[in-house]
Order: C-alpha cells, then sequence, then structure tokens
C-alpha cells in the first residue's frame, strides 16, 4: 500500500471495497488524519531496535506509519476478522506479524516469552477500542511485562483519570495505579473530527513510561491495591470508616484507628485526599501491625 491510508478519501475506498460497515460495540473509530498519527508515533519516540505491539490496528492507518518507522517487529492484534483480512492484502511486510485474537485474551507473560520480547526494548502503541481501555491498561501493567513506555489515543475523560491528583473528581483507583506503574503524561488533546465515524467524546494522546523502579516501597502489593480499592469503592466515606467496613478486606477497626492516629492522619479526613506515599505508608502500616498481630 503506497497512499497513505489515513486520510478520509482512502479510508472510505477501503471500507466500500472490502464492503466493510464499521462496528460501534468493537469501539471502531478509525484515524483519517496523517498529523495526529505522526504525533502518536513522534511521542512514542521510536528507536533503532524497537519492538512494537499496536493493539486494535483497523484497516492499518496507524501501521503503516509505524512499518516506515521501525527496523524491529511489529505485533498487531486484531479482533475483527474482516480488519485482519484487509491487513493481509494490504501490507506484505515481514515485520508485520498480525495476530487475530481478542487482545483481552492475551496472557502477556506468555506472549512475550513466546515471542522472545523479554529482553528487547519494547513500546506498546495504540489507538484503543474506548470500551475496554481501563481493562487493557490494567492487564498489561499488571503483569509486570517488560514494557518500555506506553502511547495511547484514549477518551480525554480517561487520561484525565489517569493524571489526577488527589481532591478531584478524576482521581480514583485508576490513577493510584497507572501512577504506581508507570509516569503518566497527556501530549495531546485531540478532536472528534479526525475520526470517521466520530466519537461522541474528545480524545487524548497519553503517554506511559513506566518506572524501572517503583516510586514507593510496598511491603505487599496485592494488600496496597485491596486498600486502594477499599478507599475508593466508598470514597464519600471517612477513611477510618471505609476501610474497617470494607467487605473485601475484614480490617479490625481498632487497628485501622490507631494506624491512623499514628500516621497523624486528622479525624475524619477521606482516603481521597491521600497521595500515592500516604496510601502507601498506610498500607504498609496495617500491613506489618496484622502481620505482628498473627505472629
Ligand atoms: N488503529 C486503527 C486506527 O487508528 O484507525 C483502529 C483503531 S479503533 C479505535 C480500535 C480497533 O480495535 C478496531 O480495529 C477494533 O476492531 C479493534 N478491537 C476492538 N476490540 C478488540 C479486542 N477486544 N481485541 C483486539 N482488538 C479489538
Amino acid at each position: 500500500m503506497n497512499k497513505k491510508i489515513a486520510t478520509p478519501t482512502v479510508t472510505r475506498k477501503i471500507l466500500a471495497d472490502y464492503q466493510i460497515k464499521l462496528s460501534k460495540s468493537l469501539g471502531q473509530n478509525f484515524l483519517i488524519d496523517g498529523n495526529i498519527i505522526d504525533k502518536i508515533v513522534n511521542i512514542a519516540g521510536i528507536e533503532q531496535g524497537d519492538q512494537v505491539i499496536e493493539i486494535g490496528p483497523g484497516i492499518g492507518s496507524l501501521t503503516q506509519v509505524l512499518l516506515e518507522k521501525i527496523d524491529g517487529s511489529l505485533f498487531a492484534i486484531e479482533k475483527d476478522a474482516r480488519m485482519v483480512g484487509v491487513l493481509e492484502e494490504l501490507f506484505q511486510d515481514e515485520k508485520l506479524k498480525l495476530i487475530h485474537r481478542d487482545v483481552l485474551d492475551i496472557n502477556w507473560p506468555e506472549f512475550f516469552n513466546q515471542h522472545d520480547l523479554i529482553n528487547k526494548r519494547v513500546k506498546v502503541i495504540a489507538n484503543l477500542p474506548y470500551y475496554i481501555t481501563t481493562p487493557i491498561i490494567m492487564a498489561l501493567l499488571e503483569a509486570r511485562v517488560p514494557v518500555q513506555s506506553y502511547v495511547f489515543m484514549v477518551q480525554k475523560e480517561v487520561a484525565e483519570r489517569m493524571v489526577a491528583k488527589p481532591g478531584g473528581k478524576d482521581y480514583g483507583a485508576l490513577s493510584i495505579a497507572v501512577q504506581y506503574y508507570t509516569r503518566p503524561e497527556i501530549a495531546h488533546i485531540v478532536p472528534p473530527t479526525v475520526f470517521i465515524p466520530q466519537p461522541d467524546v474528545y480524545s487524548a494522546i497519553i503517554k506511559l513510561e513506566t518506572y524501572k523502579e517503583a516510586p514507593v516501597h510496598l511491603e505487599d502489593e496485592g494488600f496496597f491495591f485491596q486498600i486502594v480499592q477499599a478507599i475508593f469503592q466508598q470514597r464519600r466515606k471517612n477513611l477510618k470508616n471505609s476501610l474497617s467496613k470494607a467487605a473485601n478486606m475484614k480490617l479490625d477497626k481498632g487497628l485501622v484507628e490507631k494506624c491512623l492516629k499514628d500516621l497523624g492522619f486528622k479525624e475524619g479526613i477521606r482516603g481521597e485526599a491521600l497521595n500515592l506515599d500516604q496510601i502507601a505508608e498506610l498500607a504498609n502500616l496495617i500491613y506489618k501491625r496484622m502481620g505482628d498481630k498473627v505472629n
């Protein structure tokens, strides 16, 4: 394919030629603006030897530019068989490894082993299907696979939640998880007009740079994330109540109260006011004292 796919004319022609009607339920909003594609690729900062994973290539508007830029492999994971058919015909490039699968079914550590990606520099780049943005990102982060950075097109509101700091309505479990594993930065706000069909929302290009070392020390990562869940599931409650009433944890109210007091938190403070360091400190103290009680 020599012509740029990311134009309204070429995209419409490919869809007409293959008699494809785009599916709303698969989040198929295709990019038709080459400048935005270039922005995504530039923000990703492709270097020699990079291996790239693209989620949801569609008819290949971003794939095409990525293939021009990389010298490693491009693993493109697509659920819709119709798109896989188009990509197979449009691209004859050995660097492109097409994978016809639901991305949510992928076991990432296995995937990295199978494709010999463990000791390579890997970047994940995608215009994500918005209906599963959070599960895709959380599965990748929690798998702790060695990805150097992620560049995603996501709904603007979701990007704002990922970078949110304590105090506002956007701050929640997603902010904590993303900021524990990575340094997130919104790089560009994108209007609906650069997609076919146009989504109802604004979008944002976000870059997540993975930390080599976690920004906070955790005694137990699983326990920390249970605390995070407890805090934000009942975010209107004060910290003492949200923690001691969290169904998933069965924490002793006296122990929680003592920990909060010893860390100098004000009576009645809500969990949503705490930053990542403070939540980590609190989770670590409760975890240690629970251990002391058992032993
Ligand atoms: N990359 C193309 C572009 O920028 O124009 C298409 C992006 S479109 C927003 C999202 C793509 O993800 C679609 O091609 C859709 O078929 C694919 N997709 C949706 N759900 C998926 C899933 N569960 N697993 C893999 N791909 C999926």
